[in-house]
């Protein structure tokens, strides 16, 4: 067992999945009663319906609730909450978020469609009086706009920046639109007491959504200051921070934040990175950034003294989990060696034991960062090894190997298939590095992965 000497605000495994099994619970709990309300405040609209009519209008009904309670929870996946981040990691919630976007759209396609085959008679005559019922399916057209720019914002060649502005003032728009075609559309919520009881509770909702988004991301952050701004590697550069306060973050190692520079040079947005210090080297906090795009491209006209804001860390990628496994393999890709730095710093400092292998592939010498800090540490400690690929280099400076299935067997060689795997690096070589590990005997539970996308 290693001795962190550090300060880390992580749960432990175990704890994660307890704390996962019980807040599934209880969501699958609250589910299960937004479902459940059709059934207990029974519409007057299906008080009349019989047979097949009566079971569609049910199934509409409650594909309609189910919607509506995915839509908060979509509030809750997104609020950036500290100790959800703990249990679930960011990643994860916000991978769930884009999935449970779309489950929301087919049920409130599917809750129309339904509504519309038993009551479309009554609902399609246009009548003023059926505003709420309008208001729905403005608010279908909205769900509808979200989750397909955000799936082809790529291919139509919208900005993040953009799309981001854009659904953050379409959210609290939705959640008002839903809270009125809730409670005027039907008569389900025309009980006193359960009326009241509905409204308290959209508004703590809607007033959670404001605290969390707009009070806790815009005082709720670290201060620092830009201290130094180097040249890594081609197209890469370091950016080194220094707390205002004496203080500064309590991070583990392979954790990112978010970053936002007060600059005349660079937009204000907030950007995540990979914290690539070690938190054995507090205060100061170091990101390697890669020209990648309109923000980053402008990353090394930040001047020294500008003001950064971090919001983080997050995340529970790294090496931490594994106390117990003696042995570590790394392997990035790119730019994807931030996490790796971070815990190769870490564990040199806290002089681990472990024996570690790190395979790093670029595609010229020209991306390699800190070259001269690895060897340092590889030459220091027999238990390190790092190999460099490169593949795209000319003549006998290409790699004879590639990260595929023969080639992980060879660089491998004499690793025990019990160690536990980094890999961070572009989603295509993730890919193809998971299939050939696995093929060569590791267990696929064994390979933790970082994507540098939310
Ligand atoms: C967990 C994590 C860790 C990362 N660590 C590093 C790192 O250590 N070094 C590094 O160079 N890069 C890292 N990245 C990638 C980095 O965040 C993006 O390259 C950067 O945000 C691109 O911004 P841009 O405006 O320059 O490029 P753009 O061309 O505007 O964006 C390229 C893509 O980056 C994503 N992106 C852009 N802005 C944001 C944002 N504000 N929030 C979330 N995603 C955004 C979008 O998917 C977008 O399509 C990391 C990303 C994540 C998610």
């Amino acid at each position: 067992m290693e001795n962190n000497p550090v300060r880390i605000n992580q749960f432990s495994r175990k704890a994660r999945i307890t704390w996962g099994i019980c807040l599934n619970t209880v969501a699958a709990l609250l589910l299960a009663g937004a479902i459940w309300v059709p059934f207990i405040f029974e519409s007057q609209t299906l008080r009349y319906q019989l047979g097949v009519a009566r079971s569609m209008l049910l199934t509409g009904h409650i594909m309609g609730t189910a919607a509506g309670f995915l839509l908060f929870v979509q509030m809750i996946l997104v609020s950036r909450s500290r100790f959800l981040d703990r249990v679930f990691a960011i990643n994860r919630l916000l991978l769930f978020h884009r999935i449970a976007a779309i489950i929301i759209l087919f049920m409130a396609v599917a809750h129309l469609l339904l509504i519309l085959n038993t009551l479309g008679s009554q609902i399609l005559l246009f009548e003023f009086s059926q505003w709420p019922e309008y208001t729905g399916l403005i608010l279908l057209v909205m769900i509808a706009g979200i989750v397909f720019s955000g799936l082809f914002r790529g291919m139509i060649g919208i900005k993040y920046q953009f799309w981001i502005s854009l659904h953050r003032v379409f959210t609290p728009l939705a959640i008002l639109l839903l809270c009125i075609h809730l409670f005027f559309v039907s008569n389900t919520f025309h009980y006193e007491g359960a009326y009241i009881l509905g409204l308290s509770f959209f508004t703590a909702c809607l007033f959670a959504y404001f605290l969390l988004r707009l009070i806790k991301l815009t005082l709720f952050r670290a201060a620092f200051r830009v201290d130094k701004i180097k040249e890594a590697g081609k197209d890469i550069h370091t950016l080194e921070l220094m707390p205002e306060k004496d203080h500064g973050i309590v991070y583990a190692p392979g954790q990112f934040a978010f970053l936002k520079i007060r600059s005349s040079v660079i937009s204000r947005e907030e950007h995540p990175f990979t914290i690539s210090s070690s938190p054995t080297r507090q205060p100061a906090l170091q990101f390697t950034i890669k020209d990648s795009g309109d923000w980053t491209n402008r990353v090394k006209e930040i001047k020294a003294g500008e003001r950064a804001f971090i919001h983080g860390p997050f995340g529970i990628f790294g090496h931490i989990d594994f106390d117990s496994i003696d042995e570590l393999i790394m392997i990035a890709g790119g730019i994807g060696i931030t996490p790796m730095l971070s815990i190769l710093r870490y564990l040199h400092d806290i002089k681990s034991g472990r024996k570690i292998t790190l395979l790093w592939s670029n595609r010229t010498r020209k991306e390699v960062v800190y070259a001269d800090e690895l060897n340092d540490m590889a030459k220091n400690n027999p238990k390190l090894s790092i190999k460099y690929l490169f593949t795209r280099e000319e003549g006998q400076n290409k790699s004879p190997v590639r990260l595929n299935r023969d080639g992980l067997e060879l660089l491998l060689t004499g690793c025990s298939r019990e160690s536990i795997i980094i890999l961070c690096g572009p989603p295509a070589m993730m890919t193809q590095v998971r299939k050939g590990l696995i093929l060569i005997g590791f267990r696929a539970s064994s390979i933790i992965e970082e994507r540098f996308s939310l």
